[in-house]
């Protein structure tokens, strides 16, 4: 019991509008994720993490970091689990969590890591969105997003690279999700309104 009176802990509210959430998006290179995790992260007031943009800010600022993850990151390889976990251990000191990940997790070690750093963190992920896409039509929005953009990783070799590591190192996390009941399922072409709309429906 407090000095005035009241309960010790009777202001720890665990359910409600400030509850802990934690929102990933599953899916391969130009499958939406970034334009979907902005409009979701605004929608739902989640923070949003995406360390492909974490990365090009410490390529960007020449950091240790950035210098170590360039080459990796320009031939469309993934840096390493070490690296990314504990980049995205330091984002997440807030509490309550409510953050939505972008290209994270993106190997199975990666998914175990977060699971592991949430529980000691006392939450757990409350949902995976897969964003389902066809592979023809992945490479056309790369090749066109590489002409707009300009990314270093967007040109026509690292393009197949990323998509044989996602296949290889990323893919496997829908059965990792789908086996923990977490997955959730969405057609991933469409107007990035339908999308949107498909991604807020499977969601709580
Ligand atoms: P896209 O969604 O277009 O594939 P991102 O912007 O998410 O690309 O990532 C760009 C690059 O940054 C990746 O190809 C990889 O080298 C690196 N990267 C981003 N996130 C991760 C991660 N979780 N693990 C390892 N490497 C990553």
């Amino acid at each position: 019991m407090g000095a005035d009176g009241v309960s010790d802990g009777a202001f720890l509210v665990t359910n409600g509008p400030t509850s802990s959430e934690v929102l990933l998006l599953v899916g391969p290179p130009g499958a939406g994720k970034g334009t979907q995790a902005e409009k979701l992260a605004r929608a739902r007031r989640l923070q949003k993490l995406s360390t492909g943009d974490m990365l090009r800010d410490h390529v960007g600022r020449g950091t240790d970091l950035g210098v170590a993850a360039k080459a990796t990151m320009d031939a469309g390889q993934l840096v390493s689990d070490e690296l990314i976990v504990e980049m995205v251990r330091a984002e997440l000191d807030n509490q309550p969590i409510r953050v939505l990940l972008d290209g994270f997790p993106r190997t199975v070690v990666q998914a175990e890591a977060l699971d592991a750093l949430l529980t000691e963190l006392g939450t757990a992920i409350t949902a995976a969105v897969l964003l389902e896409v066809d592979i023809d039509e992945l490479v056309a929005r790369l090749l066109k997003r590489a002409q707009e953009q300009g990314r270093a990783d967007d040109n026509d070799a690292t393009i197949r690279t990323r998509m044989q590591v996602y296949t290889d190192q990323t893919a496997p996390l829908v059965a990792y999700y789908e086996g923990r009941g977490k997955l959730r399922r969405v057609h991933g072409i469409g107007a990035v309104e339908e999308v949107f709309a498909g991604i807020s429906e499977v969601l709580p």
